[in-house]
């Protein structure tokens, strides 16, 4: 079947103008030549796609340099894996989202152990496409001259894609590669697809033990990239219902359905932070200290990232004792700690004040710098420090209401 990939709404003008480029220079060279995996899924779904992935069945990196060559832009190459990354030329780089394309030379792939990563061998695109997660991820549009716009689906991922089902190419596909549950799991909520009933036996204790085997960093990468689709909450519970949490983690509890509209963060309030690092507050931080700090070593998660959920954790256990002090007081307990977690333990608790030290009292300041103490003949020591808190202390609770007021105090104080 030719597909027509005239659609602007799928594929940009320039991105067609790209694919045209390459198919050219592929036939010219002789390197039959293929857009795979995720964009020609979501082609077939008529959705706009987001990368190109072009898989050759010739040296990928040779092809890479041949499009520097002809075209510009720069070549990042892995020999081990016979892969490039071609970098576009700046010119095409404004206009093209992601400014990069993967070239991959086709491939078989076979696993040693189970969740080990695998072995790879040039082979043919076929082969290639049978290496791969699902048969709606196994499809490839051929690029090269005539063949433009070639459909191959030696696995009838087109059908599969019709009936909205997720399957595996065969039945050790979870064995090999665990990770694959979680990809299974975030295209079912993406597109509302069902699991395939063998696929959906194939995740049991039996391919969930795999999971030991994994890297933390692998489980977190898909934990992440679930965090960050916007079906997230639906994907997590499903995770839940399929009974994965005590295989990645003994004590990693359910998700609090209470929490579930916080997953929706209000960008409103300009807080730094990824979706996925709110996911995980709101996740763990009802958890005790010890559960806090293994869940994070097993998950390999950034001390930044243990901190904030650990931050969260002990700002909610002191809530009741902070709950009418002075804004002051509620300043000093909250400098230290994340903004992120102030705000996921404000979003739990609804406590205005938590509300008022991230949208006015964080900013506050004394107009006295340490240049001004200097000025007045202040010796360099600790007073410098206390004298601008107990200023700045002094603004928060409303003693003093402006500058001149902040003189006077200075004065006494000095
Ligand atoms: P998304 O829209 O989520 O980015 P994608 O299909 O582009 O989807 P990638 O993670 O970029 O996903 O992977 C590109 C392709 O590589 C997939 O379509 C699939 O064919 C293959 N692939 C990725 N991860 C695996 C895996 N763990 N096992 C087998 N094949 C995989």
């Amino acid at each position: 079947m030719k597909m027509g990939l005239e659609n602007e709404r799928i594929i940009s003008n320039r991105q067609l103008i790209l694919l045209r480029d390459i198919s050219s220079l592929s036939a010219e060279l002789n390197m039959p030549c293929y857009l795979v995996g995720g964009s020609v899924r979501d082609i077939l779904l008529e959705q706009p796609i987001n990368d190109l992935d072009i898989v050759l069945e010739a040296n990928a990196i040779e092809f890479g340099n041949a499009l520097v060559k002809k075209i510009g832009g720069r070549l990042t190459t892995h020999q081990k894996f016979h892969t490039a990354i071609w970098h576009l030329p700046e010119s095409l780089a404004e206009h093209i989202q992601p400014s990069f394309l993967d070239l991959i030379t086709a491939r078989s792939e076979t696993y040693k152990t189970p969740g080990a990563l695998p072995t790879v061998t040039p082979s043919t695109m076929e082969a290639d496409l049978r290496r791969r997660d699902f048969t709606i991820n196994a499809m490839a549009i051929r690029l090269d001259g005539d063949h433009f716009g070639e459909l191959l689906d030696p696995l009838n991922g087109q059908s599969d894609l019709k009936y909205g089902l997720i399957r595996i190419l065969h039945p050790r596909s979870f064995i090999d590669d665990p990770t694959r549950i979680f990809r299974a799991i975030r295209y079912e909520g993406r597109y509302s697809f069902h699991l395939e009933s063998s696929t959906s036996e194939s995740i049991n204790s039996t391919s969930l033990d795999i999971f030991r085997m994994l890297s933390g960093e692998r489980i977190r990468h898909e934990l992440d990239l679930i965090f960050e689709e916007e079906q997230a909450l639906s994907m997590i519970q499903r995770l839940q219902e399929l009974d994965t949490f005590k295989y990645i983690h003994q004590k990693l509890p359910d998700f609090n359905p209470a929490y579930s509209d916080f997953l929706e963060m209000d960008m409103g309030l300009d807080i730094p932070a990824s979706r996925a690092a709110l996911g995980y507050i709101l996740w763990l931080m009802d958890l005790n200290e010890d559960a806090i700090l293994s869940i994070s070593r097993r998950l390999e998660f950034t001390s930044e990232l243990t901190h904030s959920v650990w931050a969260a954790s002990q700002l909610k256990k002191s809530l009741p004792f902070l709950t009418n002090s002075k804004p002051s007081l509620w300043a000093l307990a909250l400098e230290k700690l994340p903004l992120l977690s102030v705000y996921v333990v404000y979003l739990d608790s609804g406590e205005g004040s938590l509300l008022n030290y991230i949208s006015f009292w964080r900013h506050v300041k004394p107009h006295t710098t340490g240049n001004d103490l200097k000025a007045h003949g202040l010796p360099p020591g600790p007073r410098y420090g206390e004298i601008l808190t107990q200023l700045r202390a002094a603004w928060l609770d409303g003693e003093i209401t402006n500058e001149k007021e902040e003189k006077e105090l200075l004065n006494t104080l000095l």
